[in-house]
């Protein structure tokens, strides 16, 4: 098995659809060597948020202790930093005929904030599907809340996934 793979990487721009078209919001990130060499499809594991920081942002760092992520170093705002379950989706996005394979983290977790230019640290534990093409939007919507389902199952309630928390 080639888990866990664990990686920190910034997060980049995507085409912006996840949460305006699907309302669940995904975290592109680049496709390492070892994500490109997995299946396409769906996997999950934990991930925590690491601000940007800049010279500027130390001072309120200081002042409001682990409460904040920096957005492109300028927005602030608030949210946990901890370590939070995921699910990655590792492929072409064939409801949207992409043409570039992508890696998008959703975070179970609800932000009040975008994290752009923050950095993502990862774990991923285990494979959920393959990747399917949809007739629907709301198909493809039903889906990723089902992946989303099974990730916090797995992750929350058995031991040996939970361990794996500690360690990123
Ligand atoms: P893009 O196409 O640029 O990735 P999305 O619509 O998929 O745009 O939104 C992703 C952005 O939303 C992330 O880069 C992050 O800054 C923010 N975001 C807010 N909440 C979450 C979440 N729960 N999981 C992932 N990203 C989130
Ligand atoms: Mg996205």
């Amino acid at each position: 098995s080639p888990f866990p793979i664990t990686h920190e990487s910034r997060i980049i721009s995507g085409f912006g659809r996840g949460s305006s078209e699907l309302g669940i919001p995904t975290a592109n990130i680049p496709i390492t060597p070892d994500l490109n060499q997995l299946d396409t499809g769906i996997y999950y594991g934990w991930c925590k948020v690491i601000p940007h920081v800049q010279e500027n942002d130390e001072k309120f760092i200081r002042k409001n202790g682990n409460e904040v992520i920096i957005n492109h170093g300028r927005t602030l705002c608030k949210s946990e930093l901890t370590i939070l379950p995921m699910v990655m989706s590792i492929g072409w996005n064939p409801f949207y005929h992409n043409k570039e394979k992508a890696a998008e983290v959703h975070i179970i977790h609800k932000f009040d904030c975008d994290f752009y230019g923050a950095s993502l640290k990862y774990n991923v534990l285990g494979y959920i599907r393959p990747e399917l093409n949809y007739t629907t939007k709301q198909a493809l919507i039903d889906d990723i809340n089902l992946d989303i389902s099974i990730a916090k199952q797995v992750l929350l309630e058995k031991e040996a996934y939970r361990q794996f928390k500690d360690k990123l």
